[in-house]
């Protein structure tokens, strides 16, 4: 792939299957910044924008916040001027509505789909930790080295709270059901690689960057 080609990637992915990590690896492997929806919508709550609380809601049950305020979001972020060499955006499109509207401001030149069951996708929710610093944790697979503390930072870890049994559930169900559609549309545009999540960070990584034709340097 030439260097000068324009990459706008969209990762999409079951809950728990490594999107923001994955996100972040990309940008750092090709210098272009990563910006994931819900990470955009939890700072929106977090620093009570004009959004907060009608966003709080619905991150708290797991379900799409309204498309017009995800969307408001996205066109702000896409006005920044660090996108304009390519983006990687993890969390958006979700529902066909949403999808409009990307593909009209900036169309993704390719959609990587990260693979897993639900099965693992709610053994991984279930036991992550995350710390405030943005680090993310397991309790049985990547534990911190002292309990319930950040390697990082040393601030105190937490469960998300959108990580309970009935989120999870939801969140799945929505991915199941409305984000799937999108991947469909994506597929038959010719932009999708679907990618095994199961796998450990490094190796996901490695067919990322196989699966899109970027050699690790
Ligand atoms: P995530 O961090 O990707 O697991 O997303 C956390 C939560 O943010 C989701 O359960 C939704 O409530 C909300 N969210 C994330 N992305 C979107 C989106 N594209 N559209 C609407 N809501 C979203």
């Amino acid at each position: 792939m030439a260097v000068s080609e324009m990459l706008r990637i969209v990762i999409l992915g079951p809950q728990g299957s490594g999107k923001g990590t994955q996100a972040e690896l990309l940008s750092f492997h090709l210098g272009l910044p990563a910006f994931t929806m819900g990470g955009m919508l939890r700072e929106e709550v977090t620093r009570n924008g004009s959004h907060a609380s009608e966003i709080k809601p619905y991150l708290e049950a797991g379900t799409l916040v309204p498309h017009w305020i995800s969307i408001e979001l996205l066109r702000k972020r896409l006005r920044a001027p660090d996108v304009v060499r390519g983006f990687i955006c993890d969390g958006f499109p979700r529902a066909v509505e949403q999808q409009e509207a990307i593909d009209a401001i900036a169309p993704p030149t390719h959609v990587v789909v990260l693979q897993l069951s639900d099965e693992l996708a709610v053994e991984r929710l279930t036991g992550r930790l995350v710390s405030a610093c943005g680090e993310v944790y397991h309790v049985k697979w990547f534990p911190p080295k002292r309990p319930g503390i950040c390697d990082s930072c040393g601030g105190k870890l937490e469960h998300r709270t959108d990580d309970t049994p009935q989120a999870i559930r939801e969140r799945l169900s929505i991915y199941h059901h409305e984000t799937e559609e999108v991947i469909r549309r994506y597929e038959a545009a010719g932009l999708v690689h679907y990618i095994d999540a199961s796998g450990t960070v490094p190796v996901v990584h490695a067919a990322i960057l196989e699966a899109l034709g970027l050699r690790k340097t």
